[in-house]
């Protein structure tokens, strides 16, 4: 990052239902990370995938930021607006006239026979790559990846990271069987579009920051500083999420979250008496750790 470019955090969390611990530690991580470089923060509802969007969820999210003393710093965008779906589209359709996407055929039944390796996912197979096969409509879109693509980056938290994308995880889908367009595209054209400098999330993303630089090249922009932070585990092992019933943070003991959050990412406990006076100790740690002269 040079001087001159200011630093734009976001935290992106999907309206599927409430924060829960794990999710409230990648908000706090991302939060004082831009205050501590004394950036923004903002914060984008990322409701593209309607199926899986909770009515009323994005207002309790909300509440329960605001509770924990994290306001973002512009207006909160949403992957659902109508301007947002235009500039997806936009993207999508340029790529899509150049060759740098194609329709795919296959359906999850095709792709079962496909082992799913380290990483968790299934490498697409290439089937469909050089055209449809005879009689098949397209379902979804894939983005072409060319075969000797491999990504280097330092990634804040965890270090060097490489992917061979094409190896890794094969063409990706960039607009789903539904018709939507998937995560993989909406969050770089948004982060692009919010000119966001640094990525701080959870690290079930660290595999999927290969495949996004290679959207931001694209696009020919500047691709951000990555942080991700490990995640809150289940007993068992699991990741903490919606689907194994993790449950709502309590912002009736806004400190006992917050203090829970920050241990969970390594920090010692301090003695705070008000959510104010836990941010503005936090962010002072945070930047020793982390901040623009560490390290
Ligand atoms: N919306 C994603 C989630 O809730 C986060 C996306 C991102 O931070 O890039 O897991």
């Amino acid at each position: 990052m040079t001087v001159t470019q200011r630093y734009v955090g976001r935290f992106a969390p999907s309206p599927s239902g409430p924060l829960h611990l794990g999710s409230v530690v990648t908000a706090l991580a991302s939060f004082l990370d831009a205050r501590s470089h004394g950036g923004k923060w903002l914060v984008r509802i990322e409701d593209i995938d309607e199926p899986r969007t909770e009515p009323g969820a994005e207002q309790i999210i909300l509440q329960q930021l605001h509770a924990l003393g994290m306001m973002a710093d512009e207006p909160i965008w949403h992957q659902s607006s109508a301007g947002r779906q235009e500039r997806y589209r936009q993207v999508f359709t340029r790529w899509r006239d150049q060759g740098r996407v194609y329709g795919c055929a296959c359906t999850r039944r095709d792709l079962q026979r496909v082992a799913v390796n380290e990483l968790g996912e299934r490498p697409y197979p290439g089937i469909c790559r050089t055209g449809l096969p005879f009689g098949r409509q397209p379902r979804s879109w894939r983005f072409w990846v060319p075969n000797d693509a491999t990504v280097n980056f330092v990634d804040r938290w965890f270090g060097p990271q490489e992917q061979q994308v094409f190896n890794a995880v094969g063409d990706f889908v960039l607009r789903r069987s539904d018709g939507y367009f998937a995560y993989q595209l909406a969050v770089v054209v948004d982060d692009i579009d919010q000119g966001v400098t640094d990525v701080v999330r959870g690290a079930d993303l660290l595999s999927s920051t290969a495949r996004q630089f290679l959207l931001w090249d694209l696009l020919a922009a500047r691709r951000p500083r990555m942080m991700h932070v490990p995640l809150l585990r289940t007993a068992d092992g699991r990741k903490l999420s919606k689907q194994n019933h993790a449950p709502p943070v309590n912002i009736e003991q806004p400190l006992a979250v917050l203090q829970a959050a920050w241990q969970a990412l390594g920090f010692e406990p301090f003695p705070a008496d008000a959510v104010s006076a836990f941010q503005q100790e936090a962010i002072v740690r945070w930047r020793e750790q982390f901040g623009p002269a560490a390290g």
